[in-house]
């Protein structure tokens, strides 16, 4: 069997280790995760009874259009339902609009490091990734431009950027995109958009009526809490939605999330609450770094890329057997540095303790 020349080289993806992978390798009882931006909180009270009303049919076929929910998002950011798409995680509209625009040999542009799922998507589809080393652990807008060819079809920004939590102003945005040939797609994602504290990030929603080769994406995975329903969705066009409409799964979102989605979406105290306490998080860590003498990226989502000065998976892994899971730099392009998610403030102080621990075993 001869699979496609262009995917025989990427690994399968691997996942953090679990909790119960952890709890059993080091004989642990309590596990602390942040590695994966989850919300600490849970989710909305208004998730667990929405999801129960659809236990009952779950021998039907979900609304691939997700109806309901569609209208829904449409009144919360006034804009019209055929201008949303949306994905089982964002993660899958990465992967439709790779499906929908890329032939073998188109260009496409990203920074590097960045989400690993653009560069993942686009090989798959055969397309060619031109990665732009970030600046400070920013996108390089300038830079990034300059790369733009005949063949560019579409560049992906990511705001704030995971692993760096950094993210580009609205100015500068926008004057990236008006130098943008307008055949060519900029994707931003903005899987943290929640975590705006007071219209920092780019307002990627006047944007949209401005650029038509302009799409947003957001997930109800990281601050909604609903990571493990998988969904997520994309605002853009209503010509660009169509085009990602056409290599859509029939049912590609089940109705348990559709239906989660839509009660999380009208909790916005619920949200108003998490975001508040991750600025108090945020605090507390970027405190604690500071007096521990260690540099910081400034953080804008529900991570920070702490660098300790120390290699970061042997830090990684000391920190694995106290019980505490977070991202090595080693494996994200930045050999002495952590990412780690914002906790709630016992997590956040337990993790603190165990650092400061770590630091003085690891040489
Ligand atoms: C977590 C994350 C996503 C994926 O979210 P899902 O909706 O769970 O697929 C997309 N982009 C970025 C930058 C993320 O950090």
């Amino acid at each position: 069997m001869h699979p496609k020349s262009n995917i025989v080289h990427l690994p399968v993806y691997k996942p953090g280790k679990s909790t119960d992978e952890v709890k059993s390798e080091f004989g642990l009882e309590k596990i602390i995760k942040l590695a994966s931006n989850e919300n600490p909180y849970g989710f909305s009270n208004n998730v667990k009874e929405a999801v129960m009303t659809e236990f009952e049919s779950t021998n039907i076929y979900p609304d691939g259009a997700s109806t309901k929910l569609t209208e829904k998002l449409s009144e919360f950011y006034n804009v019209s339902p055929n201008q949303l798409i949306i994905g089982a995680g964002s993660d899958e509209v990465i992967l439709m609009i790779a499906r929908a625009f890329f032939v073998k040999g188109d260009e496409t542009i990203m920074a590097t490091p960045t989400f690993p799922q653009y560069k993942h998507n686009a090989e798959i589809e055969g397309a060619v990734c031109i990665e732009v080393p970030l600046k400070d652990g920013t996108h390089d807008l300038n830079e990034m431009l300059t790369r733009i060819t005949k063949n560019t079809k579409i560049i992906w920004l990511c705001c704030p950027n995971n692993p760096t939590g950094t993210i580009n102003h609205h100015e500068e945005v926008k004057s990236f995109l008006t130098k943008v040939p307008s055949d060519v797609l900029v994707v931003f994602d903005e899987a943290y958009a929640e975590y705006n504290e007071q219209n920092e990030f780019p307002d990627s929603l006047s944007l949209l009526k401005q650029f038509k080769n302009f799409i947003v994406l957001r997930t109800f995975s990281k601050i909604y809490g609903l990571a493990s329903l998988r969904i997520g969705y994309g605002i853009g066009h209503p010509d660009v939605i169509h085009t990602i409409n056409q290599v859509r799964e029939p049912f590609n979102t089940t109705s348990f999330a559709q239906t989660a989605a839509l009660a999380a979406v009208e909790d916005q105290e619920f949200i108003r609450e998490c975001r508040e306490k991750n600025k108090l998080g945020l605090a507390y860590l970027t405190d604690q770094f500071k007096s521990m003498g260690l540099s910081y990226f400034p953080a804008y989502g529900n991570f920070v890329m702490v660098d300790v000065k120390k290699q970061a998976d042997q830090v990684f892994q000391g920190l694995l057997q106290k019980g505490i899971i977070v991202r090595g730099g080693h494996q994200l392009g930045f050999p002495t540095s952590l990412r780690v998610t914002i906790g709630s403030q016992e997590q956040n102080e337990e993790f603190i303790d165990a650092l400061k621990l770590v630091l003085q075993e690891v040489n």
